[in-house]
């Protein structure tokens, strides 16, 4: 998986004709953290996981990114994902780094107990390298705002009242409002300037979504609202297609209440690998990486897509796509949604003061709205794709910085 982040930089880099000299310097992460996770179960049981946390880049300040509980996660995962993060930040341009981390336990196995037990001794392990002005973990897959809230309670044991170590935490405990839904909310936005470019509205598309949690049930929700018709969505349990348009309150409900969306009656059964080449006029891949790829890509129905999920599809695929003229709105870009509003979150917690829901919204389509037009006026200045365009952008962004913190005998061509 850092292969292909670093195909994507590479790929930008050449454009901008950058050094190589450069390029090692914003590639080479800045700390790799690995860390045994050791807990006796609720049962009695001994558990021994692996956690990571990888700080790429702090040259536009601390490091952020989120925590993913998952079996396949590992270095390789956290080094990709962080080197993204330093992208995302600075593509919407917060005041921030990137990282990534997570620990390889399954928590759909385990206790709520037992969950409390490992990010304790997670936050143990790592409260040395984590902290508000160095490096921030937020939610990602299987974290929520209740692990955040666990994080900062370990956390302001050693190091004092610190509700900015963390965000995405529960409103009652310093989290934000409009923080749950907003990675949803951006990939919305983003989807919005991307119709309004073609002369377009959310009442004129259907829309495929592919992963049912926070950001593909947020995402879909606010589409929805708007008027778009969400004809699929599949999770990891299967997939549910309505033509007319699935009612998502309803689906959400059900997921919550059955751990996912197989068995919703109001709609059709579908074997969930098939998400990615719904006849839909949008798809929006918010699950895991690498889901469009070589042997799926050449039959994507979508002519949009908006990437919810990090690194959802490879270098093979993203080629595929840009020679049949499919908009991809890149991860960089259309997931920001949640490091913005984890930026209000953490600004908030400094100040210590409150944001009403509003606020948080409109200053999120905002930066949302000015991060799209930054990437499409880079993209059409070059004549070149929407991501190589957020990624020359976000280089730009972050080269100069790290360049003006050193003495390097190195020009930049920008
Ligand atoms: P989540 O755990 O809330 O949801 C993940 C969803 O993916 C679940 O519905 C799960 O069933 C589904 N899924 C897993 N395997 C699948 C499969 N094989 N086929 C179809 N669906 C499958 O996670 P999330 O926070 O919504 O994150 C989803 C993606 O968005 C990840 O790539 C994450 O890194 C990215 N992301 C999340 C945030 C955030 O704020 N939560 C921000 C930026 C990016």
């Amino acid at each position: 998986m850092l292969a292909e982040s670093h195909f994507y930089f590479h790929k930008a880099a050449d454009v901008l004709g950058l050094p190589d000299k450069v390029r090692t310097i914003l590639l080479t992460p800045r700390r790799s953290v690995k860390v045994e996770v050791t807990i006796e179960g609720e049962r009695g049981d001994l558990q021994v996981y692996e956690g990571y946390r990888v700080q790429h880049n702090m040259a536009r300040g601390p490091m952020k990114g989120g925590l993913r509980y998952h079996p396949a996660m590992d270095e390789d995962h956290a080094a990709a994902l962080a080197n993204l993060m330093t992208w995302k930040t600075a593509v919407v341009d917060v005041p921030y780094g990137g990282a990534k981390g997570g620990i390889n336990c399954d928590p759909r196995s385990l206790s709520k107990k037992d969950l409390f037990e490992i990010t304790t001794r997670f936050v143990e392990q790592m409260k040395e390298v984590i902290g508000p002005t160095t490096d921030i973990p937020a939610p990602d897959v299987n974290t929520n705002a209740e692990v955040m809230g666990w994080i900062m309670h370990e956390y302001s044991k050693y190091a004092g009242f610190s509700p900015g170590v963390v965000t995405g935490k529960p409103l009652h405990l310093f989290g934000s409002e409009g923080r749950e839904a907003a990675t949803g909310r951006g990939v919305m936005d983003v989807l919005a300037e991307a119709l309004d470019e073609q002369g377009k509205s959310f009442n004129d598309i259907t829309v495929a979504v592919q992963g049912f949690g926070n950001v593909g049930s947020n995402a879909a929700r606010l589409m929805a609202e708007r008027g778009a018709k969400i004809v699929a969505v599949a999770d990891h349990t299967g997939g549910v297609s309505n033509e007319e348009g699935l009612d998502i309150p309803a689906l959400v409900a059900w997921t919550a209440e059955h751990g996912g969306v197989k068995g919703f009656s109001a709609g059709e059964a579908f074997d969930n690998n098939e998400i990615i080449t719904w006849n839909a006029d949008v798809l929006v891949p918010a699950a895991l990486e690498d889901a469009i790829h070589k042997d799926n890509a050449a039959d994507v129905k979508a002519k949009i897509i908006v990437e919810g999920a990090n690194g959802p599809t490879t270098p093979e695929a993203d080629q595929i796509l840009n020679e049949r003229d499919i908009l991809i709105v890149p991860d960089i870009l259309a997931n920001a949604g949640g490091v913005t509003v984890s930026y209000f979150e953490w600004a908030q917690n400094i100040q210590q003061f409150s944001w009403d829901e509003d606020k948080v919204n409109s200053e999120l389509d905002k930066k949302m709205s000015r991060a799209y037009r930054s990437v499409r006026e880079v993209a059409n200045q070059r004549d070149i794709d929407m991501r190589t365009a957020a990624f020359v952008l976000a280089i730009q962004r972050v080269g100069k910085a790290a360049l003006a913190r050193v003495h390097i005998k190195t020009e930049l061509p920008f």
